[in-house]
């Protein structure tokens, strides 16, 4: 399929980022836009597991919620054990006097890919304009806009000059045990015996370690007559890395060490003991938090600009479940922008500067959220025992408060910066 060799608009990246500003263009009447993508459609792996409530409402903006939420579960509680008991659960049906949907949306990035590419299909920008192209090939295209959203090794920002780093000076990415992780969609001899059954995601803690625990929507289960799991475990520092594609021997082993009884194959610590039998597939991620200097560069001439979004533009560690959504709002909320300096036809860049600068606030904070995160996941490996156990303690007190729970959940929610 051949390029153009002008367009409005150039977005550069097809995931989920890049796929959500081509409806907000959309959405906003612009329709000269040409997405390319150096993966074929599909391709891009399975990673992000919740989509957070603001981003529900910025889909439900461009018309694209409804595909979602026929596949996905509605997750209303997010549990924080210790192994033996709970430290605090997230209820996101608190959320309900902010925002039609109180609930973070369980789907696998795979399934939100494929449900915005149906949209963008219904709405003509499909196969006409999704060219699965290497710019190598050296096709040109003349743009006046290019949106960065080709992910965390971005050429495009690198192209702008946009300097990429942590906002906290904290360049050596030493998170401890969190600094990998291993993670997988896998399936158990027998379903885990759950403590709290309905719990939509859990996290559990274990000297200094943790692992997440999440249950695929039953349409999104690569293997429909059983049910699949998430399961992300950080990978203790002694380990050494972990593979590529770790197996089920591994995943399982680090499960039995660090994970919760109810997932362990050991009848010493599980009265139902069971044991991961297939990986449908695996991955290792090693976690590095670092921000674009800008989101916003003007091309040479003034009238055009480079925007960037998504993991182009900001990156942290997947705890909290955040990126993906934090993109997405980047994107749909560049469409009015974009649509007000097309129709202004100036080079009124305060509207981007302003845009940027809003976006580059909301990243800086998620990235302080999930580093927070880390702290107490960490604080084992730091602090004195007894003072650790003493603050789990508090966290188990104040946890049962029902304010402390909408808090929790209002800000996993992004409804405190839309
Ligand atoms: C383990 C894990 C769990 C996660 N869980 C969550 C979660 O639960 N919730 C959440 O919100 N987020 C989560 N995230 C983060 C989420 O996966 C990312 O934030 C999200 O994929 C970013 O989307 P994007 O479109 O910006 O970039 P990407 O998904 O990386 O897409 C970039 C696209 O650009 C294309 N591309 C790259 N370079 C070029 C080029 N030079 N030319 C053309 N195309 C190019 C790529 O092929 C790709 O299709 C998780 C991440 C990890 C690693």
């Amino acid at each position: 399929m051949s390029l153009p060799q002008q367009t409005t608009v150039l977005i550069v990246g097809a995931g989920p980022c890049g796929m959500a500003a081509a409806l907000s263009l959309n959405h906003q009447g612009i329709h000269d836009i040409v997405i390319v993508d150096a993966l074929f459609a599909g391709e891009n792996s399975s990673r992000a597991m919740v989509i957070q409530a603001a981003t529900l409402e910025a889909l439900n903006n461009v018309d694209c919620l409804d595909g979602l939420l026929s596949v996905g579960n509605k997750v209303e509680t997010l549990g924080l054990h210790d192994g033996s008991s709970y430290l605090l659960s997230t209820d996101f049906s608190l959320l309900s006097p902010y925002t039609k949907f109180p609930f973070a949306l369980g789907i696998p990035q795979t399934y939100t890919e494929a449900g915005m590419l149906e949209k963008l299909d219904q709405l003509g920008i499909k196969k006409k304009e999704m060219f699965e192209v290497r710019f190598e090939s050296g096709d040109i295209i003349t743009a006046k806009y290019v949106i960065g959203a080709d992910g965390a090794h971005s050429v495009v920002r690198d192209e702008a000059g946009i300097v990429f780093k942590d906002p906290n000076g904290d360049e050596k990415h030493d998170h401890g045990n969190l600094s990998q992780l291993a993670l997988g969609d896998v399936a158990f001899t027998s379903p885990p015996q759950l403590a709290t059954p309905n719990e939509g995601v859990s996290l559990t803690l274990s000297n200094g370690n943790f692992t997440l625990f999440a249950r695929f929507p039953t349409n999104a289960s690569p293997d429909k007559s059983r049910p699949t799991y998430r399961i992300v475990c950080s990978v203790p520092v002694a380990d050494g890395t972990a593979p590529h594609a770790p197996s089920a021997e591994y995943l399982q082993s680090l499960l039995d060490r660090v994970g919760p009884p109810t997932l362990s194959s050991n009848l010493a610590v599980n009265p139902h003991p069971t044991r991961i039998d297939h990986v449908y597939w695996s991955s290792r991620y090693r976690t590095r938090s670092a921000v674009a200097d800008r989101y916003f560069a003007p091309t040479p001439n003034g009238t055009g600009a480079v925007l960037l979004i998504g993991d182009a533009a900001h990156i942290h560690s997947p705890i909290g479940g955040q990126g993906m959504s934090l993109g997405i709002r980047d994107a749909i909320s560049l469409g009015p922008v974009l649509k007000a300096h097309i129709v202004e036809s100036s080079a009124n860049n305060q509207l981007f500067e302003d845009w940027a600068a809003s976006r580059r606030q909301r990243a800086v904070s998620v990235v302080a959220l999930t580093k927070e995160t880390m702290g107490i996941i960490t604080a084992p490996q730091r602090v004195w025992s007894p003072i650790v156990a003493f603050g789990f303690t508090i966290l188990r007190f104040l946890g049962r408060f029902t304010f402390v729970k909408r808090m929790v959940a209002y800000r996993l929610s992004g409804l405190a910066e839309i």
